[in-house]
């Protein structure tokens, strides 16, 4: 049977409202590699790394729009300012994000523009990956994009707990976007590779002083596969319209280093070989009751992120009883049902194919009272 009333998401509406503050960017003459390079000396902070086999690397960061940044769009610190003392900063790259998702919400200054190639970007990293890249329900570690008038795209590195910022400019593309998603998940830039002196060669004398810390290998980082001219995590050839990476191979067009079209097949590997697909889990078994009239939530009103594909519950209501079940989806603002099942008795079944997204069950006391248990698969 039918006719339950909807309710339960004001509670998570007021939650992602209170999210949306972003910190204060004081746009400034960019200075990337691949842009123009500032005429005064960087403002710079020592850190230490923390990297993927455990060792430490110090680092020089870069002060740029009130950030600490590494290279030319790593964040090691959001807030430069919060900071204190020296050499004292560390930054661990070793955390993946759970469950292969990376959950984001916007700053509520974020053009729509933008909003879109970030949500055409998380689309094609998760066809393309493992990685869940997801709007935001309720998990408490997540990517805030917020956005700056300048020329930034940067990223933390790695999941760093709790709100961390992906800072997106207008010249940010749809590949752009992805790369600092690959940040985000851990990715190095592929230049800094241990073994990149094997495949290309720093022209030093091209690149300014100030700068030349942007190019040392990350030795603690793990390279994976062939070295990949064509990662997206690559940088380009040119820095300030110089020759700064070289490939030791002629025969290599340089144009295709800093390509950002999308992820490489090697990308790709690397990305599933961090975080490899989820293997379906044994059924999970939910205990509730409900009373006649009412609903109950598993695993509770925020649900649960879900990668996509098979989703299976399988209610056992009290005898006599009439118990439906109801398969329900966040849309980013309400729970709307993907799928029900209104028999007249207390037992109950759904079997639906998911995109990913954030889930969770209805179960609903239609007549009668009790205790049920919902078997779940995914
Ligand atoms: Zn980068």
């Amino acid at each position: 049977m039918n006719s339950r009333l909807a309710f339960g998401t004001l509670g998570l509406t007021l939650l992602l409202a209170a999210c949306s503050n972003t910190p204060g960017e004081v746009p400034q003459a960019g200075t990337t590699p691949s842009g123009p390079v500032s005429a005064t000396k960087p403002e710079t902070r020592p850190a230490t790394l923390i990297m993927p086999d455990g060792s430490r690397q110090a680092v020089t960061g870069f002060v740029r729009d009130g950030m600490l940044l590494l290279e030319d769009d790593i964040i090691l610190a959001d807030n430069v300012n919060a900071l204190k003392g020296q050499g004292t900063y560390v930054v661990d790259t070793r955390y993946r994000w759970t469950n292969n998702t990376i959950p984001y919400t916007f700053a509520s200054n974020v053009p729509q523009a933008v909003r879109d190639r970030v949500t055409q970007a998380a689309s094609n990293i998760r066809t393309t990956t493992n990685v869940n890249v997801t709007p935001r329900s309720s998990q408490a570690n997540y990517v805030q994009v917020v956005y700056n008038t300048g020329t930034t795209c940067s990223s933390s590195l790695g999941m760093v707990g709790g709100q961390q910022t992906l800072n997106l400019a207008d010249r940010c593309s749809v590949g752009s976007i992805m790369h600092e998603f690959g940040h985000a998940m851990g990715l190095f830039h592929e230049q800094t590779r241990p073994d990149r002196d094997t495949y290309v060669e720093i022209q030093w004398q091209n690149i300014p002083a100030d700068w030349q810390s942007q190019y040392e290998i990350r030795s603690g980082s793990k390279g994976y596969g062939t070295y990949d001219f064509d990662s997206i995590m690559h940088y380009p050839a040119y820095f300030d319209g110089k020759l700064a990476i070289k490939p030791l191979d002629s025969s290599i067009d340089i144009n295709r280093m800093g390509q950002r079209n999308g992820y490489s097949s090697t990308d790709v590997g690397n990305i599933n070989f961090m975080y490899p697909a989820t293997t379906p889990t044994p059924g999970t078994t939910y205990t509730g009751s409900a009373s006649q009239g009412a609903s109950s939530y598993q695993p509770g009103t925020s649900g649960f992120s879900y990668a996509g594909g098979t989703l299976t519950g399988k209610l056992s209501g009290p005898s006599g009883t009439d118990f439906d079940l109801y398969l329900q989806k966040y849309n980013g603002s309400a729970w709307t049902d993907v799928a029900t099942s209104e028999s007249s008795t207390s037992s109950e079944s759904i079997n639906y194919t998911a995109t990913s997204g954030t889930y969770r069950w209805e179960v609903y006391a239609y007549a009668g009272s009790g205790s049920y248990t919902l078997v779940e698969t995914r």
